[in-house]
C-alpha cells in the first residue's frame, strides 16, 4: 500500500497527526499497533483533558479521537510494525501480518510504556489503586495515604507531587539509599508527610474493592527480615518506561534509554521526512495534551517536507 504518510501509532498523538494531515489533504495512514487508542485505554477516568469537564473514560476518549481522525479521511489499519526501511525514499515498512506500506514521510508515534515491578498483584488492581502516573491519578487519592515505590529522580518526583495532594506518601526504596538527585532528596526530606522506606520491597498488594494495604519486607543492618503491612489507598509503580522504538533504533537517533531525538523544538528525526511525536520523544511531561499537541506540530512538520 502506497501513502503520503505513514503514522505509527494510535494514541493521541497519532490520531491527532492524522487529523491534521487528512484535513489538510494528505493521504494519511496510521497502524494503529498492539494497543489500539494507547496507554489512555488502561485508565477509567480522565479529569485532566481539556474539553471534558464532566470527566470521559480513557476508551471513550480514544474513540473520540479516533472518529475525529477519520471522518477527514485518515485510512487505519491494524497490524504491528516489526521492520523499517529508512534508507531511502520512499520509506518501506512491515508489519508482522505481511502487510508492506510505502510512504513519502512517516511520523513515529508509538508511545512508551509504563514499568512495574512485577509483582502480581499489580496486574490484578491496576486502575482499582494501582498506577504508573501520579499526575495523572494522585488526585484520586486526595487526603488519602499512598505509597511510591522506586528510588530514582521518578519516584521523587512522584513522591513531591503527590505529598501536596495525599495526607501521607510512603516511598519503599529496594535500596540502603535513594538513587535520585540531591534536590529531590532535599526536598523530600523537607516534607512533613513523606517517609522513605529504605531497603524495602512491596511484597504483596490487598484489599477487597481496590488497593486497601500493601506487605512490606524491610531488610535491616543486622540480616533479620521484618514483614509488616501498611495501610494505603494508592500504589504508584515509579520504576521507569519504556519507550516503544527497538524497532526503529539501528536508523533513529534515540538516547541511551531509547526515546528519540528531535531537532530543536521541530518533530525532526535525524532521519529527512522521519519524524516522532508523543511520548515515544518526551522523556519528561508524557501527558495525553502534550502528546496530542506534538502529534500536531509532526503533521504540520510532515505538510512543510511534503511541499517542498
Ligand atoms: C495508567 C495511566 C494513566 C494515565 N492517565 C493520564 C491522564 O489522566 N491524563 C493524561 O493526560 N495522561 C495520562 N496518561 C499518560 C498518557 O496516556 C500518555 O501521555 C499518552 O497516551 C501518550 O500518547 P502517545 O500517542 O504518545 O502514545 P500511546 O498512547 O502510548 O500510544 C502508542 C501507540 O503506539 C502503538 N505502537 C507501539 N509500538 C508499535 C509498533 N511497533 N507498531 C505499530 N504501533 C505501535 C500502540 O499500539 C499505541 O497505539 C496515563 C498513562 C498511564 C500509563
Amino acid at each position: 500500500m502506497k501513502t503520503q504518510c505513514l503514522i505509527i501509532g494510535s494514541g493521541p498523538a497519532g490520531y491527532t497527526a492524522g487529523l491534521y494531515l487528512s484535513r489538510a489533504g494528505i493521504k494519511a495512514t496510521l497502524i494503529s499497533g498492539p494497543q489500539p487508542g494507547g496507554q489512555l485505554t488502561d485508565t477509567h477516568e480522565i479529569e485532566n483533558y481539556p474539553g471534558f469537564p464532566e470527566n470521559i473514560s480513557g476508551y471513550d476518549l480514544m474513540e473520540l479521537m479516533k472518529k475525529q481522525s477519520e471522518k477527514f479521511g485518515t485510512q487505519i489499519v491494524s497490524g504491528l510494525v516489526t521492520e523499517a526501511d529508512f534508507s531511502k525514499r520512499p520509506f518501506v515498512i512491515k508489519t508482522d501480518d505481511n502487510q508492506e506500506f510505502t510512504a513519502d514521510s512517516v511520523i513515529i508515534a508509538t508511545g512508551a510504556t509504563a514499568k512495574y515491578t512485577g509483582l502480581a498483584a499489580e496486574k490484578k488492581y491496576l486502575g482499582q489503586g494501582v498506577s504508573a502516573c501520579a499526575v495523572c491519578d494522585g488526585f484520586f487519592y486526595r487526603k488519602q495515604d499512598v505509597i511510591v515505590v522506586g528510588g530514582g529522580d521518578t519516584a521523587a518526583g512522584d513522591a513531591l507531587y503527590l505529598s501536596n495532594i495525599c495526607n501521607k506518601v510512603y516511598v519503599a526504596v529496594r535500596k540502603p539509599y535513594l538513587r535520585a538527585s540531591q534536590i529531590l532528596q532535599d526536598r523530600m526530606k523537607e516534607a512533613a508527610n513523606i517517609e522513605i522506606l529504605t531497603e524495602t520491597v512491596v511484597t504483596d498488594i490487598f484489599g477487597n474493592d481496590g488497593v486497601e494495604g500493601v506487605t512490606v519486607k524491610h531488610k535491616g543492618g543486622t540480616a533479620e527480615e521484618t514483614l509488616r503491612n501498611i495501610a494505603v489507598t494508592g500504589y504508584f509503580a515509579a520504576v521507569g518506561r519504556k519507550p516503544q522504538t527497538e524497532v526503529f533504533q539501528e536508523q533513529i537517533r534515540t538516547d541511551e534509554q531509547g526515546y528519540i531525538l528531535t531537532d530543536g523544538v521541530s518533530t525532526k528525526t535525524n532521519i529527512e521526512g522521519v519524524f516522532a511525536a508523543g511520548d515515544c520523544a518526551d522523556p519528561v511531561y508524557r501527558q495525553a495534551v502534550v502528546a496530542a499537541g506534538s502529534g500536531c506540530k509532526a503533521a504540520l512538520d510532515v505538510e512543510k517536507f511534503l511541499n517542498n
